[in-house]
């Protein structure tokens, strides 16, 4: 029987990882892809993680995978679909593939983008409409776009695209964004983006590849159509828990329930990055999840 199931390879999953192989614990990490990574694979620049100015999302990711493979973790890519007796000692974390008899489960799947959900959305989804701006941006140089949404993602979107787009519109439904208020200003500071105050999208159109996009002031209700050719969409994230709903404890938008400790409502299961209840969810977060979920786990193995 294993020591720890990894569910997941973001910066919280690898960071349990290496915690995990330094603990002495016999244990395996499941991605889902191979390099799955998590959110910070499609990150541009990462100006807020210590010691590392500016690294590139994709390199910190990879950072972290490389560490936690020098350490000993071993990793499989398979699918999880369910969770055997989670109460019992002996828990099954089962997958597309194999079961796999463990004393505790580090729950780190990570969060994924949410949808806009409004027409042409998913027709036009690969075809001018993107999730990803690292990922798709260079299909767009030289054009016109528009970036959805007001956080972090929204603002790190529109600066990278604004270095490759002719121009970038920057669609906010409030007047004030959410995002660091570093990024805010390098956005302010950068003449090829717009900001759209107050607006929401309401449809994608296009014939093939995206045309237009036709927006409403919330304020005014006044309705207009922008000419461009592509629309990332960066409207927040949805938590990865559905092969856990019902089982631990989750809030109403479907976040697992624990606190620094990552304990679940269930002893032995720990939850570690964006998936948990947490008032703020970054990188540093995530591999600070890692390293807590493991002392907690480690306490559970020896007590129990
Ligand atoms: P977020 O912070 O939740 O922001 C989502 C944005 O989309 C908000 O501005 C929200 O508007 C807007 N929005 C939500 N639903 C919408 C809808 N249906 N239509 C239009 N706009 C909508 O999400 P995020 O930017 O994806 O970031 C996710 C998490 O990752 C955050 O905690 C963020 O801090 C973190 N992050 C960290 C780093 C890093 O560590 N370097 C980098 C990137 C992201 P309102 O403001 O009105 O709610």
């Amino acid at each position: 029987m294993l020591d720890m199931v990894i569910i997941g390879s973001g910066p919280a999953g690898l960071s349990a990882a290496i915690y995990a192989m330094r603990a002495g614990l016999q244990t395996l990490v499941i991605e889902k892809q191979p390099m799955s990574g998590g959110q910070v694979l499609n990150t541009v620049d990462v100006d807020n993680y210590p010691g590392l100015p500016g690294i590139g999302g994709f390199e910190l990711g990879m950072n972290f995978r490389k560490h936690a493979e020098t350490m000993g973790a071993r990793f499989v890519t398979e699918e999880v679909t369910a969770i055997e007796s989670p109460e019992g000692k002996e828990k099954v974390v089962v997958t597309n593939k194999e079961s796999y008899p463990c004393r505790t489960i580090v729950l780190a799947m990570g969060a994924t983008h949410r949808m806009l959900g409004v027409p042409g959305e998913e027709a036009l989804r690969g075809m001018g409409v993107s999730y990803c701006a690292t990922c798709d941006g260079a299909f767009f140089r030289g054009k016109t776009v528009a970036v959805i949404g007001g956080g972090d993602v929204a603002l790190e979107d529109a600066l990278f695209l604004a270095r490759g787009c002719e121009k970038v519109y920057l669609i906010h439904r409030r007047d004030a964004l959410r995002g660091a208020r570093l990024l805010q200003q390098k956005v302010f500071d950068t003449p090829n983006i717009e900001l759209v105050w107050d607006t929401v999208a309401e449809a994608v159109e296009g014939e093939g590849t995206v045309q237009m996009l036709q927006i409403r002031n919330n304020k005014t209700g006044e309705t207009k159509g922008l000419p461009l050719q592509g629309v990332f969409v960066a409207v927040g994230i949805t938590p990865n828990t559905e092969i856990v709903r019902g089982l631990v404890d989750c809030d109403e938008a479907g976040y697992i329930r624990a606190d620094e400790t990552c304990k679940t409502s269930i002893p032995g299961i720990f939850a570690a990055g964006d998936l948990r209840t947490k008032p703020l969810r970054q990188i540093v977060t995530a591999a600070a999840d890692g390293a807590n979920a493991i002392t907690a786990a480690e306490n559970y193995i020896y007590t129990f």
